[in-house]
């Protein structure tokens, strides 16, 4: 069963959580949207990201994108990827401190700013709710966008990226595949172009030398009921695009242990 790609793309908008996330997750459709919205530009770990960021975004090969300009809270590993708990406003974190503030922060500001911006649209695109690799913020979005669904009545849509480290939380999600997604073929051209921009500014977040998928597939999120056990649904599928990311073969440690292992915090330092 397959979905046309123009009842997806019609009055649509892109949003994403960092810049390069665009082309990353969404190369097929990235030129093809109505509007591109990138919501985080600084970082509050990286700030030297912020002038290659703005500067990237201007000279990208995709014109007009525009962005909400909040500041990325730094959270990433703060949750629990062994067992993820999604909530509200994103996913819970281990520890409380100045990261999960801003985090929280966020989650009021895109609450806002996105009711406004996501008005008129019929489409809505965005990260998956395991956020793609595994990124706390890329659910952040999913999950702020997912509660603004039904009082702006769009479509909202999601993308089939997966990663060693966010699968368990993937599986909690399939339940609610459906067989009825659309499969288009990525943009590689545009992507390495893009990754070219961002790299000649010093704020490409991933891997140098990544390999691109030559398909990716969306699907139309919809409310999984609350207990499917008295009518399981089974047999159905939505393919993943699997990337194995760097977690120093850990995962199934404790997180004190992770803690200590220094070129694993090395990786982490490239992505919050
Ligand atoms: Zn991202």
């Amino acid at each position: 069963m397959s979905v046309p790609a123009a009842e997806m793309l019609k009055k649509s908008i892109l949003v994403v959580a960092h810049p390069d996330d665009e082309v990353l997750w969404f190369s097929s459709i990235v030129e093809q949207v109505d509007q591109v919205l990138v919501c985080f530009l600084s970082s509050r770990t990286h700030p030297q990201w912020m002038d290659g960021r703005k500067k990237s975004l201007a000279a990208h090969p995709v014109k007009g994108i525009s962005s909400l300009g909040l500041e990325q809270a730094g959270v990433f590993d703060g949750a629990d990827w062994g067992n993820p708990q999604p909530c509200e406003y994103g996913m819970r974190m281990i520890r409380e401190g100045e990261a999960q503030k801003k985090y929280l922060e966020n989650h009021r500001c895109l609450l806002k700013q996105l009711s406004t911006r996501l008005q008129g649209y019929q489409n809505v695109i965005t990260h998956n709710p395991w956020g793609e690799y595994g990124h706390e913020e890329h659910v952040q979005i999913y999950q702020t966008i997912k509660s603004l669904a039904a009082s702006l009545s769009f479509d909202l849509w999601f993308s089939n990226y997966c990663s060693n480290r966010s699968y368990p939380l993937m599986l909690n999600y399939l339940r609610g595949f459906n067989s009825d997604y659309l499969s288009l073929p990525t943009n590689e051209r545009l992507g390495e172009k893009a990754k070219t921009v961002y790299q000649e500014n010093h704020c490409w977040t991933w891997y140098d030398d990544y390999i691109w998928f030559q398909q990716e597939c969306f699907m139309k999120d919809w409310d999984v009921p609350e207990d499917s056990t008295t009518s399981p649904v089974y047999g159905h599928r939505f393919p993943l695009n699997f990337v194995r990311i760097d977690i120093g073969n850990e995962g199934r440690k404790s997180k004190k242990k992770r803690r200590k292992t220094s070129f694993w915090r090395r990786f982490l330092k490239k992505w919050e």
